[in-house]
């Protein structure tokens, strides 16, 4: 006869996530906790304070991440579930926090069933992964990664001047820097998906396979201001018209170059920008993401060529690579296993890609890591009408339990 699953609590998983969403709470149900703030203080003191009462240790290190563990039978690397508990500002109840409360809710159930687990279980809350109060995002994994310089990051300063390094201090979680997570057996990190694909699909989860590579591009194109009465339109070189062409030409180019690739000129400034005067110079950003470098390079080779465009009309175009970023691609036995989990507790999923930036994404350049996705209703995040159904969050809860008690027995 088959065993009976250990399931997580999903009650007692929406509980617990209400209550952190306390911290900081909004008028209009989202939440506001900024890295480092007082809200972010007290969401910490919550949480290690659960996680204590489970018997769990913690350490904190010298960029304030918390890592809490409970104990293995044998001396091996953790296993590590988790993310971040800071927020944008309005944001929601479950961007981050997710992945930490269910965490806490596969400790909580693997301690209630009296299973002391083989291989030691840390949770893991990355400090300022948002960086919304600090730039940059990710910041602290970045550090633990190596992408990022510590110094630099300590010295990094909100908008009243305050640096990270102070703040840090202030809410008391300045750790020490030998409790830096260094090895693990996995990291795994349940986040909401942020975007409509699942939802639009009828799914419950994405194994996330890879974060998107993206490269970002600054376009600048000069021509001559004139007078907007006295200039005969075939003696002018306006900027805005020779942007425009060029927009449309690269939007046209990217468009068939493969469906999955997504682009954004988010950014377009026009100078002078006066309704009398013929603009003279326009800039404007143009970022592209996709999995494959392949298709990146053809994307940049798109971009080069847009000097050449039809409706230049004499006017100068100047391209600029502002930076690029290599996709991330996720451990591949990991990503098996949340699979297997995912289709043992028969819920209906698909492998896709992150188009957001997470720090799984870092922490992969040094231990074994995987994503997985639950469904963003209507596909928004980083608002306050950010939600994500009970049920999917503890279907996703117990893809994490299924994958650890997976991990215990092999
Ligand atoms: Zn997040």
């Amino acid at each position: 006869m088959k065993k009976q699953k250990v399931l997580i609590d999903g009650n007692r998983l929406s509980r617990t996530l209400e209550e952190f969403a306390d911290f900081g709470r909004t008028e209009n149900n989202g939440v506001t906790r900024l890295a480092l703030s007082e809200e972010d203080r007290k969401v910490r003191d919550y949480f290690c304070s659960c996680c204590k009462e489970l018997g769990m240790t913690i350490q904190v290190d010298d960029m304030g991440n918390i890592y809490a563990t409970l104990a293995g039978r044998e001396k091996i690397p953790p296993i590590v579930m988790g993310s971040h508990m800071d927020t944008v500002k309005k944001g929601g109840r479950f961007d981050g926090i997710l992945g930490v409360a269910a965490g806490l809710e596969v400790v909580r159930t693997l301690v209630e069933n009296n299973i002391q687990p083989k291989i030691p279980i840390m949770i893991v809350n990355f400090t300022n992964e948002e960086g919304a109060r600090f730039e940059p995002s990710m910041m602290s994994s970045g550090v633990l990664s190596g992408k990022f310089e510590k110094s630099l990051m300590l010295q990094k300063t909100d908008n009243e001047g305050t640096s990270f390094e102070n703040a840090l201090h202030a809410i008391g979680y300045a750790g020490d820097e030998s409790a830096r997570l260094k090895e693990a057996t996995a990291f795994l990190e349940l986040h909401i998906e942020q975007g409509p694909i699942l939802e639009r699909e009828s799914l419950t989860v994405g194994v996330v396979e890879c974060v998107l590579g993206m490269v970002c591009y600054e376009i600048e194109v000069t021509g001559e201001s004139d007078h907007a009465g006295t200039t005969p339109m075939d003696m002018r070189k306006d900027a805005f018209f020779t942007a425009n062409s060029l927009i449309l030409d690269a939007r046209q180019k990217l468009a068939g170059l493969h469906d999955e690739l997504v682009f954004t000129m988010g950014r377009v400034n026009v100078f002078p920008n006066i309704h009398t005067v013929i603009p003279n110079k326009v800039v404007f950003s143009l970022e592209a993401r996709h999995k494959d470098a392949n298709v990146i390079k053809q994307v940049e080779e798109i971009i080069a060529g847009l000097a050449t465009t039809k409706g230049i009309d004499g006017c100068t175009v100047q391209v600029k690579k502002l930076w690029d970023r290599n996709t991330v691609w996720f451990d591949e036995s990991i990503c098996d296993l949340l699979e297997q989990s995912t289709l043992s507790l028969g819920l209906p999923y698909k492998r896709m890609v992150s188009g957001a930036g997470h720090d799984a994404q870092f922490i992969a350049s040094y231990i074994p890591t995987a994503m997985i996705f639950v469904p963003s209703v209507n596909g928004k995040s980083h608002c306050e009408e950010e939600l994500t159904t009970w049920e999917d969050c503890e279907k996703g809860a117990n893809i994490l339990l299924e994958t650890v008690l997976t991990m215990q027995s092999t």
